[in-house]
């Protein structure tokens, strides 16, 4: 008899569900018998790739042979001088995922809670729960974080906390008064990620920069991301600012080529092409205007969004089809977006925003689905 291989996993493990991911576009396209699908579902840059970026790469394919420079030298440089701080307090992930894991499984035991959102971010519990760590789940105030709550929620065992601003999938945004409140609560034991993966696309008078704040908090641990503004989601590179001290110990769990050489390259390219990252958010900016507009048009009630994405209740009296349903229609009529049942929010559906184009079809396939006026 074979052996119960789920039992041997260690405990936490074996609670985990695996990430549920969708099916390849072409795959979905030949199965609907469509073409041209449009995808608003993972929070992408509709952009397209950097042309800076596509030079860059194309030189650097003679080198991949070798392995990657483990310490990501140029990289990190970069970052150091953008953000002003030293490039010892810089750490480079495979995706700013691997770092929130590299985070947890670096400092959090089995006997330690952590803490956030109702909500908040799909990774936060699933490290938490390879571990074997206790969750907890602090409920959301209007959709997003509250901080109040989550200061009184703090025990002994809290060991890390993690704040997404703006949120993911809610789009909710904290003031920088309200994140710096928070964190003179937090004890300085307690370690605090501040996962800032929209950071770009949120309003610039209102974003601050909480890096600066590492001196005072050296407790706070920043993470931020290539994949949204910048791009590069399919390349996987992202980091954390921290105290050198905290730094150092990731380092020491991080895999020594997590980052690989066509990352590094493209990351450190599209690091300075403003230019590129000023075309990303003004589009943001204008398809988060069309979709804005178009729901408050509908009577749909959407969530203030300070990212890429936008958050719409599309069953606003419970009576009609949850956001499942609603998901599955507009499969149907070939735009996927995400529907966020497994957050707590069964009536509501994340849209990334598109281009133009991408944003019209969705907004005419939903029309088409809830019998609404275009
Ligand atoms: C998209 C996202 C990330 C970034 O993930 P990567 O691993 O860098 O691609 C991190 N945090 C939140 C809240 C996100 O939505």
């Amino acid at each position: 008899m074979s052996c119960d291989f789920l039992s041997l996993a260690n405990v936490g493990v074996q609670k985990l569900r695996p990430y549920q991911a969708g099916k390849p576009t072409d795959e979905l396209e030949r199965e609907l018998g469509i073409t041209h699908i449009v995808k608003l579902a993972s929070n992408e840059n509709p952009l397209g790739l950097a042309s800076s970026v596509k030079d860059a790469l194309q030189s650097e394919l003679a080198t991949l042979t070798r392995y990657p420079d483990a310490n990501g030298y140029y990289l990190k440089k970069a970052l150091a001088d953008k953000y002003d701080v030293n490039v010892d307090q810089v750490t480079l992930g495979n995706g700013s995922n691997d770092l929130l894991e590299l985070i947890a499984r670096a400092f959090v035991c089995s006997e330690d809670e952590v803490m956030f959102a109702q909500h908040a971010f799909v990774v936060y519990p699933l490290v938490t729960q390879a571990i074997g760590a206790t969750a907890v789940a602090v409920p959301a105030k209007d959709y997003g974080h509250d901080l109040d709550a989550m200061a009184a929620a703090i025990t002994d065992k809290t060991k890390l906390i993690f704040i997404a601003n703006p949120n993911n999938p809610t789009g909710t945004f904290l003031e920088q008064d309200a994140i710096k409140a928070f964190l003179t609560k937090v004890p300085s034991d307690v370690l605090v990620v501040l996962d800032e993966a929209y950071f770009e696309y949120a309003m610039p008078s209102r974003r601050g920069n909480a890096i600066a704040w590492i001196s005072e908090f050296p407790n706070l641990i920043v993470s931020r991301t290539f994949s949204k503004a910048y791009g590069l989601a399919g390349l996987r590179v992202g980091y954390s600012i921290s105290r050198p001290e905290i730094a150092d110990i990731l380092n020491r769990v991080r895999q020594p080529f997590n980052c690989n050489a066509l990352a590094l390259k493209a990351a450190e390219t599209v690091l300075n092409d403003e230019d590129y990252l000023q075309k990303s958010v003004a589009l943001n900016n204008q398809g988060m205007e069309d979709l804005s507009a178009f729901f408050t048009d509908n009577g749909l009630e959407y969530i203030a969004s300070m990212g890429n994405f936008i958050t719409v209740n599309v069953n606003p009296l419970g009576d009609k089809q949850s956001g499942d349903q609603v998901y599955q229609a507009l499969l149907q009529e070939g735009v996927i977006v995400r529907p966020i049942t497994g957050y707590g929010l069964p009536n509501h559906l994340r849209i990334s925003i598109g281009t133009h184009s991408e944003n019209q079809r969705f907004k005419e396939a939903l029309c088409n689905v809830l019998n609404l006026e275009s």
